[in-house]
């Protein structure tokens, strides 16, 4: 995919292989890439991947699922038919190469100063919150104490679209320190689905008040479909949650697609 580079890339970006490539769905696909250099980063942050397009290098960023501890990048990133970006990571073949950006940011990270951690994600929104747990759970097995305490609201029209993440989550919750939420907005069309019904709006406040992670003792993260970030911040400010308690990463703008 990317043959040629400029010196100029080159001293920001590194190349990184496509490794690893689960379909989730036909629009939902969870992709693995090995970097040359490993970038360094904090669990939450995202990196910014660069494709050719057309000769020119187009940038997207993707929120990181691996945790810092792990010798990938993995990604799980939704199809945007029509997007520069998307079909174009959908052609892509074990081997291909593209960049990613060396530097690495982002503020949706573990906030350290409280225990209770709140984290409502749609889709694939769920991205940096694993990256988060899974760095919890490799850390607690080499010894770390620590006291912090999860629960995750992971939204989704249908169970499918929770991947492989759902059964991850739920292995990690047997642990007792994290408390997974899968909710299904369209539960007609799932008659089988035992667990939670409606949209993270819907059931935030139950699960905040009810497990007792709440503006008193907790910080909350919020990530994915602006809509869903904008309805749920309202929530929290009505449920005493301060800004500097609130923390967001909308994944696009609902301006752009009016
Ligand atoms: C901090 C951050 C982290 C992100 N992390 C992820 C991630 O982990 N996984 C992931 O899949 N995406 C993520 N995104 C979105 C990603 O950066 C791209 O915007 C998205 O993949 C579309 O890229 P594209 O080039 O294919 O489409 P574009 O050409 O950028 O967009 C085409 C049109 O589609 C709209 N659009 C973009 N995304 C969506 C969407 N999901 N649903 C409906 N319309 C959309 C755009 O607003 C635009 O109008 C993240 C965005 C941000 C800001």
């Amino acid at each position: 995919m990317i043959t040629r580079v400029s010196n100029e890339v080159q001293a920001t970006h590194c190349p990184a292989e496509l490794i690893e490539r689960k379909a989730i769905s036909a629009n939902l696909a969870i992709l693995r890439f090995r970097v040359s250099e490993q970038p360094s980063f904090t669990a939450g942050q995202f990196a910014t991947i660069g494709i050719a397009v057309d000769g020119e290098l187009v940038e997207r960023p993707y929120s990181i699922v691996s945790s810092p501890h792990e010798p990938f990048l993995e990604f799980f990133i939704e199809l945007v038919p029509g997007g520069s970006i998307t079909p174009r990571l959908w052609g892509l073949k074990l081997g291909s190469v593209i960049l990613v950006r060396r530097r690495i940011v982002g503020q949706l990270i573990l906030d350290t100063d409280v225990t209770h951690h709140l984290m409502l994600a749609t889709v694939t929104g769920i991205a940096p919150f694993v990256s988060i747990l899974r760095t919890q759970q490799i850390e607690r097995e080499h010894g770390a104490t620590t006291n912090h305490q999860f629960v995750v609201i992971h939204g989704a029209s249908q169970s499918a679209d929770f991947g492989s993440y759902r059964n991850e989550l739920e292995q990690l919750s047997r642990a007792g320190w994290l408390t997974y939420i899968p909710t299904v907005s369209r539960p007609w069309a799932e008659p089988n689905w035992q667990g939670e019904s409606g949209r993270i709006e819907d059931i935030v406040r139950k699960y905040s008040d009810q497990l007792a992670f709440d503006h008193c003792n907790s910080v909350a993260y919020v990530c994915g479909h602006p809509q869903m970030v904008a309805n749920v911040k309202a929530i929290l400010e009505r449920a005493r949650f301060s800004r500097d308690q609130v923390k967001e990463e909308k994944y696009f703008s609902l301006d752009a697609i009016d």
